[in-house]
C-alpha cells in the first residue's frame, strides 16, 4: 500500500470534483475512482426496491446485493451495478436528492469505504468524494479540498443539466445544493470536513483547466 500514490479530492456538491479528478487522473495515468457514483449506485437500488432512503435497517439489508464496478469507456468511465450499466441512471434528480440520506447510514459507509480502499490498493489513484482525505485515504500524498460558492455551483449544475436535457431552475438547484451541503456536513459518520493537511482550493473564479493545472503543480511540488 505504501508505494501507491494517492490523490484525495474532497469538497461539497457540484464543486467540480469529478470533472477535475478525472482529468488529473488522465494526465498522470492514474486510476480514477468516483466514490459519489458508489453512493449513488446504492441509492438507485434503494429507490428501485421501494425502500425509504433513511430506513437504515432496510438499506443495510440490501448491501449484500450491491456489486459496483467501474469500466473504462471511450468518454470516461462506466458505472456498473450488478453488471448493469447505470452510468446515466445515477445522475437523475431523484438519485441526487436521496443520496445524502443513504450516505448517512453507517453500514453503507463502512461497506463502501472498504471497497474504496481495495480499489486504491491496486494502483496509483485519484479518488474524489467527501471523506477521502479524512477517512478513506488518510495517508494520501496530496489532499485537495475544493470549494465554490453555492451560486457558482448551481450555475455549473444548471449548464450540465441543460446539456442532458434536464430542466430545473437555478433557484431550485441552489436550494438542493445547500440542502445536500447541510446533510453531508452534519451527519455523524464521516461528515464532509476539510482534512487538517488538505489544501483548500476556491474554484469559484477558476476554469476547469486552471483547477487541473494547480492540482498537478501541487502534486509535483510534493514529489
Ligand atoms: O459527489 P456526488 O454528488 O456524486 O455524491 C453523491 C452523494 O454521495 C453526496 O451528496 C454525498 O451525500 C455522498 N457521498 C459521500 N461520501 C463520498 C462521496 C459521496 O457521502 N465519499
Amino acid at each position: 500500500m505504501e508505494d501507491r500514490m494517492q490523490i484525495a479530492i474532497d469538497g461539497p456538491a457540484s464543486a467540480g470534483k469529478s470533472t477535475v479528478a478525472k482529468l488529473v487522473a488522465k494526465k498522470l495515468g492514474y486510476v480514477y475512482c468516483d466514490t459519489g457514483a458508489m453512493y449513488r449506485s446504492v441509492t438507485l437500488l434503494v429507490l428501485r426496491r421501494g425502500v425509504a432512503p433513511d430506513d437504515a435497517a432496510a438499506v443495510t439489508a440490501l448491501l449484500p446485493e450491491v456489486h459496483i464496478e467501474f469500466k473504462p469507456s471511450a468518454d470516461g468511465q462506466l458505472t456498473l451495478l450488478n453488471g448493469e450499466d447505470i452510468t446515466l441512471a445515477i445522475r437523475q434528480e431523484d438519485v441526487t436528492n436521496n443520496a445524502s440520506a443513504v450516505a448517512a447510514i453507517p453500514a453503507v459507509r463502512t461497506e463502501l469505504t472498504n471497497q474504496q480502499r481495495e480499489i486504491a490498493a491496486k494502483g496509483n489513484i485519484v479518488m474524489d468524494g467527501r471523506d477521502i482525505g479524512t477517512t478513506v485515504l488518510p495517508h494520501a500524498e496530496l489532499k485537495v479540498f475544493m470549494v465554490a460558492s453555492v451560486e457558482e455551483r448551481a450555475r455549473r449544475r444548471f449548464l450540465d443539466n441543460k446539456e442532458k436535457g434536464i430542466d430545473v431552475s437555478v433557484e431550485t438547484l441552489e436550494k438542493e445544493i445547500a440542502a445536500r451541503d447541510y446533510k453531508d456536513s452534519h451527519r455523524e459518520t464521516s461528515p464532509l470536513k476539510q482534512a487538517d493537511d488538505a489544501v483548500r482550493l476556491d474554484t469559484t473564479p477558476m476554469s476547469i483547466d486552471e483547477v487541473v493545472d494547480s492540482i498537478i503543480k501541487l502534486y509535483e511540488a510534493r514529489q
